[in-house]
């Protein structure tokens, strides 16, 4: 395996990354609150994990990925009354929406996907150490994490209690010892769903999981945390005292890694957009891999503009969305899948190579890959690798004179190999790229309200004026397709069409 160097937000510096077994990766991201559907900036971090997770894949390491379902919160309880809807009934259907959607944008299924629901007799096990060693203190049905027990609190976010609290009006609450406490376990209320505890019916407060889940799942320490950075402060600090505070200073995360924000451009409050920046809404416009390739592009820690334009109807109701961002990042992804299905046709004519050299250029996307996902998972500079590779197989298809017959089709399978492996590692170019292709020409019909039967009638008639040798009809008639967005190919295996790209 290759060593990797990361950068941890605990330490605030780029660090070798030593797991605890060698080969072996322990890694827990905290995973969605599922009480609606899931929206772009869900998807940002989970493709950014998983990019992790593949490359470290990719790198030779054998990686257990755990990630989490918060399936009791306060946010499913309130949408569940308000909908009239049972709350662990309504977070089950919106779970599986996201796994759904996180599928469309490549995202591996965790190894383990625990739930609160499912964990809370590990939950009443950790408060019960808590309170046992006097990390935590019961107040009548409730149990609070005590924060003056824990004074390494607030090494991760790097700020201080008091520095938080200043220009803050804090609620006293008299069931607290400090307004910092904070909630481990929650006396039950009527209409929430509760279970038995030493304390009495209740629920756990939100940042307990985390820490329950990581020992049963990693052990008490275990190799990398992942989440958005807006996770830092207080999830994270708060995972970080309860696990520490009931295993001791030196267990839990050894490196932490968070994500940066999407930033939208063009339109600011995406909540007032409706469902437009939902998954499913993205992934039916534009692809789900489209939104892959456009994530992978960034660096997961930069901060990213993400360019959309609302489509809003005379009385102003957002009716749709154009994803400019997201429409480059399609024709990027077409530029590949053709790449990789010239080179399939190429091969397939002629048999697989046999054994031999391949051409110099043609060995380096690899090993660069290797070494820039080895530096804090730099995918965008191996995606300017992916280009370079591309553009030498198409140099070698458009032109292989001079070049030695087996030598070239050797070259181009390892392009069409490594293309397809080192795609592997940022989770793109898994499709059949004639699939591929035929669906976004779909999607393309779709948003430029083509009329397909019109096309294929022209189509027909063209061949048929060609057979005819009536060139002038038939130039005609390309003309006429052209005008109308329509690309006409003819191949030796007949005509074929293309919708073009609108790039506006
Ligand atoms: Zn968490």
């Amino acid at each position: 395996m290759t060593p990797v160097r990361l950068y941890d937000s605990f330490r605030r510096e780029k660090v070798p990354f030593e797991p605890i077994e060698p080969g072996k990766v322990g890694m827990y991201v905290c995973g969605p609150t599922p009480y609606t559907a899931a929206h772009i900036g869900h998807a940002y971090s989970a493709i950014a994990f998983d990019t992790i997770r593949r490359s470290l894949r990719f790198l030779g390491y054998q990686v257990r990925f755990v990630r989490n379902i918060t399936d009791v919160e306060d946010k499913i309880i309130k949408r569940a009354n308000e909908v009239h809807e049972d709350p662990m009934a309504l977070a089950a259907r919106y779970a599986a929406d996201y796994n759904r959607d996180m599928a469309r944008f490549g995202v591996l299924a965790p190894d383990v996907e625990p739930k609160v629901s499912t964990h809370i007799a590990e939950i009443i096990g950790l408060i019960e150490r808590l309170i046992a060693n006097g990390s935590a203190y019961q107040v009548e049905g409730d149990v609070n994490f005590e924060i003056a027990k824990f004074p390494a609190y607030g090494a991760l976010s790097g700020m201080k209690l008091d520095e938080l609290r200043a220009g803050e009006r804090v609620e006293i609450d008299a069931r607290k010892r400090s307004p910092d406490d904070f909630a481990l376990w929650k006396a039950a209320k009527p209409g929430e769903p509760a279970w038995d505890s030493p304390w009495g019916k209740g629920r756990p407060g939100w940042h307990i999981e985390c820490s329950a889940m990581t020992v049963t799942h990693l052990g008490e320490t275990f190799d990398l945390h992942g989440g958005g950075k807006d996770l830092i402060f207080p999830h994270h600090e708060n995972e970080i005292a309860q696990s520490r505070g009931a295993y001791g200073p030196a267990t839990f995360a050894r490196y932490w890694l968070h994500n940066g924000f999407l930033n939208f451009k063009g339109e600011k409050m995406a909540r007032s957009l409706g469902n437009v920046v939902d998954c499913s809404e993205i992934a039916d416009a534009v692809g789900g891999e489209a939104l892959r390739l456009f994530c992978v592009s960034h660096h997961f820690r930069s901060p990213v503009d993400f360019d959309f334009q609302a489509i809003r109807d005379a009385d102003q109701q957002v009716i749709g969305a154009r994803f400019y961002s997201l429409e480059a990042a399609d024709r990027k992804l077409e530029y590949f899948y053709i790449t990789l299905k010239r080179i399939d046709e190429f091969l397939a004519a002629g048999g697989e190579p046999g054994p031999g050299t391949v051409m110099p250029e043609a060995e380096k996307l690899e090993p660069d890959a290797r070494a820039a996902l080895a530096d804090d998972f730099n995918t965008p500079v191996v995606m300017a690798s992916l280009y370079e590779a591309a553009a030498l197989a198409n140099r070698l298809l458009d032109e292989g004179k001079g070049i030695d017959k087996q030598l070239r089709r050797r070259t181009l399978a390892r392009l069409g190999k490594d293309l397809r492996g080192v795609g592997d590692a940022l989770g793109v170019f898994a499709d059949d790229p004639k699939a591929y292709l035929a669906q976004r020409r779909a999607r393309l019909v779709k948003r430029r309200a083509i009329d397909v039967a019109a096309v294929e009638r022209l189509l027909a008639e063209r061949v048929a004026a060609r057979a005819a040798k009536d060139f002038t009809r038939s130039d005609a008639i390309r003309a006429e397709l052209t005008r109308a967005g329509i690309a006409v190919h003819d191949t030796p295996h007949g005509t074929d069409w293309s919708v073009q790209d609108d790039a506006s």
